[in-house]
């Protein structure tokens, strides 16, 4: 599959059946989104721009920036929320800053929500978010979404956040709905008392360079942004 096929996806096509995972790793991996160690000890692993060592790169925004595959992706989350929560009520999709913002205005619309916001980064405090431009009325209900968690923290960071800054009490629904799920450990099942909904799962680790294995046996490393080519293979 190339770039010009994928571009040429259609979202109707795909509205009426669940796409395999493998399928849309494909995508991520057309896109140059996606790349994970194959498990062979020679292989290059990911250099992180923290210093740190990684086995697996995911960047959903070279995904989501084309509207098709983000319709298509949207689509497919809330076929698998309608299954998890068939009968929830659903007023309200939140997310964060930055990626997640059109790929929760897609899945929103594909629910049927009324309407869609979006939390926003506290410029004074690192990792704080804030909510303060719009009030959710007492009784209607809240998804969020994202397309990415590796962490708790912003998952967590978006909640406190609309929590906080909303007059009355948040109506959270039972699920959190996440595009890529890649946890350093798995199973995830739970995040406080909010299960996950994802369409792709998988572990991704990170490490120092110095507690390494893949260094440690010889493996070289590469930033994913700079030496895509030696890092996956592709030319
Ligand atoms: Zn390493």
């Amino acid at each position: 599959m190339t770039l010009k096929e994928v571009e040429r996806l259609r979202p109707e096509d795909f509205k009426d059946i669940n796409v395999p995972i493998s399928t849309m790793l494909k995508w991520f991996d057309v896109c140059d989104a996606y790349w994970m160690h194959s498990g062979k000890i020679e292989d290059p692993h990911v250099e992180l721009t923290s210093g740190k060592c990684s086995n697996g790169f995911f960047d959903c925004l070279r995904v989501l920036k084309y509207l098709n595959l983000s319709e298509i992706l949207a689509n497919q989350m809330a076929r698998k929320i309608r299954f998890y929560m068939p009968n929830e009520k659903i007023d309200w999709v939140i997310g964060s800053p930055m990626a997640g913002i059109t790929f929760g205005h897609d899945v929103a619309r594909a629910l049927g929500a009324k309407i869609f916001m979006f939390t926003e980064k506290d410029p004074s405090q690192n990792g704080k978010m804030l909510w303060k431009r719009v009030q959710i009325p007492e009784g209607e209900t809240v998804l969020q979404i994202e397309e990415l968690i590796t962490t708790s923290t912003t998952l967590n960071a978006v909640k406190e956040a609309v929590d906080e800054g909303n007059y009355s009490p948040v109506n959270w629904v039972p699920f959190i709905g996440v595009l890529v799920h890649r946890p350093p450990e798995l199973p995830v099942s739970y995040y406080g008392d909010r299960g996950v909904i994802s369409l792709i799962e998988k572990r991704v680790w990170a490490v120092e360079a110095s507690e390494c294995e893949l260094c440690a046996n010889g493996s070289q490393r590469f930033r994913p942004k700079t030496h895509w080519a030696e890092l996956t293979g592709k030319r």
